[in-house]
């Protein structure tokens, strides 16, 4: 980069690049910064990394995305935070600020985890995909991590990350607690099909 560049704009490429290279998640999707939702007091918020990126004219977007709690924390839910995306094809505006994270995205392998976790959710009206809004790191959890998260089956404690194709993840609610994700391995739930039909058998609707 030659030519004189703003004071603030070299100030916002020292942030990023040490934030990048402290907490920066690259996989198959693009780049991602996770940060807990009220972390202001101690590190940068999304709000200010996105403001960094403004600067530096890399487009990016924030999304609402949750991590396992914490084995330390009383409360066992995810824990909110806001994630900052960079899209791979959009990676490149940062090479120019960062040069070093040229190779290493050109080193991710074709076949490396993408931000998404989809879930089956068989209902009465059909199969459904929906996406959990995990953070981008989810991959990367170990599996006691996972298994906080809920990541694992209720019935057999099958790492439902490793996506055997008998064992795709399926939200099985149960009637009780309709609003809370329940996940069930393929196995475990003749791959959704009794849900979709039990609806169905107790409104005595032939299947
Ligand atoms: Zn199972």
């Amino acid at each position: 980069m030659t030519g004189a560049v703003a004071p603030e704009v070299r100030a916002a490429q020292r942030r990023i690049v040490s934030t990048i290279n402290a907490s920066g998640k690259l996989n198959g999707d693009g780049l991602a910064l996770w940060r807990e939702v009220n972390c202001g007091e101690w590190k940068a918020t999304a709000g200010d990394i996105s403001k960094d990126l403004d600067l530096l004219q890399v487009p990016h977007t924030i999304v609402t995305a949750f991590r396992f709690p914490l084995a330390s924390s009383y409360s066992k839910a995810m824990r909110e935070g806001e994630e900052v995306r960079i899209l791979c094809k959009d990676l490149p505006h940062l090479f120019p600020w960062m040069p070093s994270l040229e190779q290493t995205v050109a080193d991710i392998p074709a076949d490396a985890p993408r931000w998404d976790f989809t879930v089956f959710q068989p209902r009465a009206d059909g199969m459904t995909i929906a996406v959990m809004r995990l953070s981008a790191e989810w991959p990367a959890w170990s599996k006691k991590q996972a298994r906080a998260a809920r990541l694992v089956c209720v019935e057999c404690d099958y790492d439902l990350r490793d996506k055997a194709e008998d064992r795709a993840p399926f939200d099985i609610r149960l009637s009780e607690q309709p609003k809370r994700r329940r996940l069930v391995c393929g196995k475990c739930c003749n791959d959704g099909v009794d849900e979709m039909q039990r609806p169905a058998a107790l409104a005595g609707v032939p299947s």
